[in-house]
């Protein structure tokens, strides 16, 4: 197996190639064998498993799920990495490579079609320009039992805050809504090539089979919760007037008393559970 950390094995590769780093499609690649074994390791990917792996890039993680999956597919935006991948992982017979736009792909038909009998993962050193759409396809998709991805540190503390942290957001409820994260460990800029200028770290997102709260509406709940964060440091009835103007200022005082709330709570300190019983009132007075 082609030893693609080594940048003494790599450079003169892509130098071949006529490759250059395309800054625009995040491309940082692993340098550092320890980083791709681990995330494969931790992602608990094994044989009965079907990985969707986003970016393989030069294909350091591509190697090591490979070596470990029933099957790979890893989707790549850059066919420029053709020929390297062909000899980095060409030997892998459980491997497809999919040369497109993760962002355009249909992901749960992709999974249904690629991993039938296999328990669906994803797995990928994320582009970090598109981490947020991406990890919300993934989520949206409902279709995999755990999503283990590198992000930028500071994206991982947000996706595993807890209510009132400085971290915590919208982003955060949303992700915390499909699944239960799990910070795994930090990446150093020095781990890549080239080298990008913020820490990273793995996390592994296990989603939930069922959702343990009562929701009536799922777009009135992420509604309630985009508005509650609109406005941090305020009253939740600002942020719930403004998000919803058929509310008013006095509906949004009475929703929030008629949830079992304190007037001057704010919505930065409220967990998914106490953002559904707010969302649930909404949705009741809307029937009313
Ligand atoms: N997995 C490799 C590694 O760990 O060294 C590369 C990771 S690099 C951070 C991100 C990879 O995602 C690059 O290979 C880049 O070309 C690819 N990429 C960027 N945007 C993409 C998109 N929209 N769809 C699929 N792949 C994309």
């Amino acid at each position: 197996m082609v030893n693609v950390c080594d940048i003494n094995v790599m450079k003169p590769l892509l130098a071949e190639h006529g490759f250059h780093f395309s800054k625009a499609k995040g491309q940082n690649f692993l340098i550092a064998p320890w980083v791709p074994e681990s995330i494969a390791v931790e992602s608990g990917v094994r044989e009965d498993v079907g990985v969707l792996e986003i970016g393989p890039g030069i294909g350091p993680l591509t190697q090591q799920l490979c070596l470990r999956a029933g099957k790979v597919c890893a989707v790549e935006l850059d066919d420029r990495l053709k020929p390297i991948l062909d000899i980095t992982v060409g030997e892998f017979d459980n491997l497809e490579i999919i040369w497109n736009d993760v962002l355009k792909l249909d992901v749960p038909a992709l999974v249904q079609e690629k991993f039938a009998g296999l328990r669906p993962m994803a797995c990928a050193n994320l582009p970090y320009y598109i981490t947020s759409p991406i990890l919300s396809a993934l989520l949206e998709a409902e279709c995999f039992e755990a999503v283990t991805v590198m992000v930028q540190k500071e994206v991982a503390q947000r996706i595993a805050a807890k209510p009132g942290s400085a971290d915590y957001s919208a982003f955060t409820v949303f992700c915390q809504y499909y699944a239960e994260p799990e910070l795994l460990f930090d990446v150093p800029a020095h781990c890549f090539m080239p080298q990008p200028k913020v820490t990273s770290a793995v996390i592994t997102l296990r989603t939930r089979q069922e959702k343990p709260w009562d929701i009536l509406d799922e777009d009135i709940f992420f509604r309630t919760v985009r508005a509650s964060f609109a406005m941090r440091r305020k009253k939740l009835s600002n942020g719930l007037a403004s998000g919803f103007p058929e509310l008013g200022k006095t509906g949004a005082s009475e929703v929030i008393e008629a949830a079992g709330f304190d007037a001057n709570v704010r919505g930065e300190t409220l967990s998914i559970p106490e953002f559904a019983r707010i969302a649930n009132e909404i949705v009741k007075r809307r029937g009313a």
